[in-house]
């Protein structure tokens, strides 16, 4: 079993020096009580906040993060479909299609108590459930729907919108008939989100040197809504240029993942005089809105309202290029590795 790890713990901007490609005997054999099961990983997600799980952290900081740090040398946990190649649990029987918490590797042994489920992929292709179909789109609808209350007409404002939960949210918002500006990191980046996925406006966040302004440029009346994805001086200024009773869902901060130093913060006047509701959240807390979520997506992609937004590299060695990418800007929709052929 070839899987991937970190050397040490990784603090500031990861690179391919801090990855390794590992390798261990793997038994296929499991004792019929042993309530494992083993699963051969297809697709396993490329995810920012597993950066965050890669620092080292002192006690008292690791209590306040959601998740505990990754043990440089073993196997690096992400969300992922995969297939049974081994059960010792009665739920599962070798040949069935699942979906969980994997392992960035090609096998991952799911202990008595891991989260798994069969996966039905409901004529989609299997790479749909680890992005659109899965966590990302849970994201994506989570915060949008439930944090930000969203009513048709409104103006939003995406950040990283071209990225896997980012491009969604604008998705979601233009098929509710929201007017929808998302910004991104390159002009081709900002092409697509207007040619290909329909946002009303898009800019290059990188050519602007006054974000502040910039903002106002393209909301002369305000934002309604801020689904915020990268934190920092952007976070700041969409808040200076929120409308009255205004929502910000902060769904991540990744320009402040690599680097530690203090940004610029919103301005808690224009919080309090506005009435701002700003709202940080885990799409983990929200499983209760999977089936509403899973229906409302299908409904969107059979009608052809939203479209899928996938990037994917082959075989085991490519994830850690694929991560130490995402910080980089390279990735076009939902980053994942396609392991093994289905
Ligand atoms: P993306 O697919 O959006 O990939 C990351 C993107 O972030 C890059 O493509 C890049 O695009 C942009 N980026 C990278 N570095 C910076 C920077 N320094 N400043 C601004 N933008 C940067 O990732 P996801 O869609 O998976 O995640 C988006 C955000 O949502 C992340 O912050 C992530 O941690 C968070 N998240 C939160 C969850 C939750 O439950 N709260 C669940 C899943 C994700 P560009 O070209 O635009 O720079």
């Amino acid at each position: 079993n070839r899987y991937i790890t970190i050397k040490n713990h990784v603090n500031g901007a990861p690179q391919e020096s801090d990855f390794e490609l590992k390798s261990s005997p793997l038994s296929l054999s499991l004792d019929p009580d042993s309530d494992e099961v083993i699963v051969q990983n297809l697709y396993v997600s490329i995810d920012p906040y597993q950066l965050n799980r890669m620092k080292s952290y002192s006690s008292s900081q690791e209590r306040s993060t959601y998740a505990v740090a990754f043990t440089p040398g073993e196997a690096i946990d992400t969300y992922g479909v995969g297939k049974v190649v081994a059960s010792g649990n009665p739920k599962f029987e070798k040949g069935d299609i699942v979906a969980g918490l994997l392992h960035w590797g090609e096998f991952t042994v799911v202990k008595p108590g891991g989260m798994l489920n069969k996966l039905d992929p409901m004529g989609f292709p299997l790479s749909y459930h680890v992005g659109i179909l899965g966590f990302s789109g849970l994201t994506a609808y989570a915060g949008f729907y439930e944090i930000c209350k969203p009513k048709k007409g409104e103006k939003v404002f995406v950040s990283a919108a071209l990225g896997s939960v980012g491009n969604l949210v604008g998705q979601f918002a233009k098929a509710l008939g929201c007017y929808v500006v998302g910004s991104a990191g390159s002009k081709e980046k900002v092409a697509l989100l207007k040619e290909k996925l329909g946002f009303d406006d898009a800019f290059n966040y990188r050519e602007e040197t006054d974000l502040n302004s910039t903002i106002k440029r393209y909301f002369p009346d305000g934002i309604d809504i801020y689904f915020d994805n990268v934190g920092g001086d952007m976070q700041a200024a969409a808040v200076s240029n929120m409308n009255i009773n205004g929502r910000v869902a902060v769904c991540g901060v990744i320009s402040e993942y690599t680097d530690g130093k203090k940004r610029a913060a919103p301005d808690m006047m224009d919080i309090i005089y506005k009435r701002i509701k700003m709202q940080g959240f885990l799409s983990g807390d929200y499983f209760n809105l999977f089936g509403d979520f899973l229906s409302t997506t299908c409904d969107h992609l059979w009608s052809g309202k939203i479209q899928p937004l996938e990037d994917i590299s082959d075989g085991v060695e490519s994830i850690p290029s694929a991560f130490f990418n995402l910080f980089r800007g390279q990735n076009i929709g939902k980053k994942m590795v396609k392991v093994a052929q289905h």
